[in-house]
């Protein structure tokens, strides 16, 4: 799926020009964070790989960010060896190919992941799918606990207990506020495709397909929307929507 060389000069342009969101994500997390945990680097790197990033400036790339955060002589020894491996330099040398929307979209990315398919993973919450949910484990847990302190034979027990159950209020309240951001991950969506000049009815029709799960053709959406022309063939790879991409600007 080579599409031709970029130069690493080039990357960021093209990030913003021409990577679906989920590179876009997954490049903007890097340079935030200066470091990309192991699903995102393969996501990411074989992506650059297959768009034409050269193994050298691929390690050139890397080795600029995540010397930021773990120093530039642990990159060297911990992160390189994976990097030439996706470039078949290392091991069996096999030749990796990135991966496709369907692969993406079925990853299981947990917190503190970036890779997967914004469409899909922005509006989910890791451990539970729905906010309902998550009140319904609550309160099966609170619904136990009271059960066990009444039948409690002992005063001691039925104070462990009421303490077993401050406990399990503490633990809810925490659930309750680290989830506060991910139950408004529809927000986040909105505010990515916000940054790609994605808004109005496009937004409207993107969400609506994202709330119906058609996670490809919301992103086909998006290309047309940022493009202003059409994708018939719909998009089924970040490296197709990349080649259309300049194709499409390159016209
Ligand atoms: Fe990436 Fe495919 Fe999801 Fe688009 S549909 S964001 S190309 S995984």
């Amino acid at each position: 799926k080579e599409f031709s060389e970029i130069s690493l000069k080039d990357i960021d342009q093209l990030a913003s020009s021409s990577f679906p969101l989920c590179m876009r994500h997954l490049f903007d997390k890097l340079r935030e964070n200066h470091h990309l945990k192991h699903g995102g680097r393969m996501q990411l790197g074989l992506f650059l790989k297959a768009v034409g990033l050269k193994l050298e400036d691929a390690l050139a790339f890397w080795k600029s960010e995540f010397s930021q955060k773990v120093g530039a002589e642990r990159f060297d020894k911990e992160y390189s060896y994976s990097i030439r491996h996706n470039y078949g330099k290392e091991g069996k040398r096999t030749d990796y190919t990135p991966y496709a929307c369907h692969k993406i979209i079925s990853s299981t990315p947990s917190v503190g992941d970036h890779h997967g398919c914004p469409y899909r993973h922005f509006r989910l919450v890791d451990l539970f799918n729905q906010k309902s949910d998550v009140l319904y484990f609550l309160v099966f847990i609170y619904y136990n606990s009271a059960m066990h302190t009444i039948h409690c034979e002992s005063i001691r027990a039925a104070q462990k207990s009421i303490v077993h159950m401050l406990q399990i209020f503490c633990f809810s309240i925490i659930v309750v506020c680290n989830c506060h951001s991910l139950f408004n991950s529809e927000e986040n969506l909105r505010a990515a495709l916000g940054k790609m000049g994605v808004g109005g009815r496009s937004l409207d029709d993107i969400l609506d397909k994202v709330r119906s799960r058609h996670y490809q053709v919301a992103c086909t959406l998006t290309f047309e929307a940022v493009h202003a022309a059409s994708c018939d063939s719909g998009i089924n790879h970040p490296n197709q929507y990349f080649e259309a991409s300049q194709k499409t600007l390159q016209t």
